[in-house]
């Protein structure tokens, strides 16, 4: 590894994972995390569930101060990097401070998408990216009686699941036919949508908005941003007490851009997390990256591809180089339902069920060709585990002895 300074931008999980992975190969001391937020990376998964129940929660820190101090590493928070000057090799600050690099890793991860129609700083219209924004939901959680959450995706059905596990009235409201249309099989959509549909949440499928109703900026108690008194849902007035935009994560590409790297849906980056400028790295939710199985690129927002992928492109500045090759695995926890998928769908599959060890639980196997890519697992943690390493291992038992509930997924390891 050269002696040279890194410089990580960012703060989520895919910088933790790399201060950790410096620290580990020793060197921690040429190591300097520029955090934007004004504390230390933390986990975020739980922000949209058991983080929204009790307002004495606060957020999980991946390491404590103290960590990064003995592993010496390098930490400014609160100071978001607002410009790279990639020909002086030199990180510009907010604050006008200017820090040196020889390499430079980009883990600047995704924000919320905004609806366009809607206008910004409305103060009962949220999103759910950050602490910060998950403390302000629960302070909102405590105040209103009814939500509505725009997007049947990971974190608006979380929080929708959430908020009606608290007693309060929630409705979803979906623009595509099902719910979780983008990420998984239409089996496991229709299954979602009914516990939730069982649980009290009102969920409204192809559904259009066709207008917002804002109430007068003089009548917002707590300020002059204006609120949101109603949404015009499918030609009917659909009133909003607090409206959670739901709709996706766009990647945080904006300094790569201005630095001229290349971008497409994320920053470009190889197999060795390498942009397009050999200096720099990108690793998580921010990049697009090659999928060596499937010949195409991805960009995927799940915490074990922040992970991987950091980790890799710790192998890359110590020399070791590794190409990102990891089965991706995801999960989600919706009230009763633990979902966990690993291997990504094709695009057509041929899908078995096979039924778990409860009622409630099954998981779905996804074939191409007669070959497994895909396993999505409902309430089966073991299943998942099992899916995982026979993923990973590259096997793909036979749909009938895969889906056979009396042949354990062990035995076909
Ligand atoms: C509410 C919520 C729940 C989730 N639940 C799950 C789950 O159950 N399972 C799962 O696998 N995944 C889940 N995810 C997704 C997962 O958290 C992300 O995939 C993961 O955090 C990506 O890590 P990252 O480091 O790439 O980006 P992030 O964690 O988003 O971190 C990016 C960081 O970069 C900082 N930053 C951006 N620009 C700058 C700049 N210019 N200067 C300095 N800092 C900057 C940001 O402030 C942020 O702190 C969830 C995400 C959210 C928001």
């Amino acid at each position: 590894m050269k002696n040279e300074a890194i410089v990580i931008i960012g703060g989520g999980h895919a910088a933790a994972q790399m201060c950790a992975g410096l620290a580990e190969a020793g060197a921690g001391s040429r190591t300097t995390l520029v955090c934007g937020e004004p504390m230390l990376p933390y986990q975020r998964p739980p922000l949209s569930k058991g983080f929204l129940k009790k307002m004495e929660e606060i957020a999980q820190l991946h390491r404590a101060e103290a960590w990064y101090a003995d592993a010496g590493i390098t930490v400014r928070l609160g100071e978001p990097a607002v410009r790279i000057d990639r020909e002086r090799q030199v990180v510009g600050l907010r604050n006008g401070d200017e820090i040196a690099y020889g390499q430079l890793v980009l883990a600047t991860g995704g924000r919320a998408r905004l609806l366009a129609d809607l206008p910004a700083g409305l103060a009962n219209v949220a999103t759910l990216r950050s602490a910060g924004d998950a403390q302000a939901l629960r302070a909102q959680l405590n105040a209103f009686d009814s939500f509505t959450v725009v997007g049947g995706g990971f974190i608006g059905l979380e929080f929708a699941a959430t908020a009606r596990g608290l007693g309060k009235r929630v409705t979803v409201v979906e623009s595509a036919p099902r719910l979780l249309a983008r990420a998984v099989s239409p089996e496991l959509s229709a299954h979602v949508l009914q516990v939730h549909r069982d649980a009290g949440i009102e969920i409204h499928l192809q559904a259009r908005i066709d207008g917002f109703e804002l109430a007068d900026a003089g009548e917002d108690p707590g300020g002059n941003a204006g609120r949101l008194a109603a949404i015009v849902l499918d030609g009917a007035r659909h009133p909003v007490d607090l409206l959670l935009l739901g709709i996706g994560a766009l990647p945080e590409t904006a300094l790569a851009e201005a630095a001229g790297l290349e971008c497409d849906n994320g920053i470009v980056v190889d197999e060795f997390m390498v942009t397009s400028d050999p200096a720099i790295l990108a690793v998580g939710d921010c990049t697009s990256f090659p999928d060596i199985a499937g010949g195409r690129r991805l960009r995927l927002e799940s915490v074990q591809n922040a992970n991987d992928q950091a980790r890799t492109a710790v192998a890359t500045l110590t020399g070791a180089r590794r190409p990102h090759n990891a089965v991706p695995w995801f999960w989600s926890e919706q009230g009763s339902l633990r979902l966990q998928m690993a291997g990504l769908p094709p695009a057509h599959a041929e899908r078995h069920r096979r039924p778990g060890a409860k009622a409630d639980s099954f998981s779905v196997f996804h074939y191409a060709d007669g070959v497994l890519h895909c396993v999505e697992s409902v309430n089966a943690p073991l299943d998942h585990m099992m899916a995982r390493k026979l993923l990973e291992a590259g096997k793909s038992p036979e749909a009938t002895q895969a889906c056979d509930p009396a042949v354990p997924l062990k035995s076909l390891l």
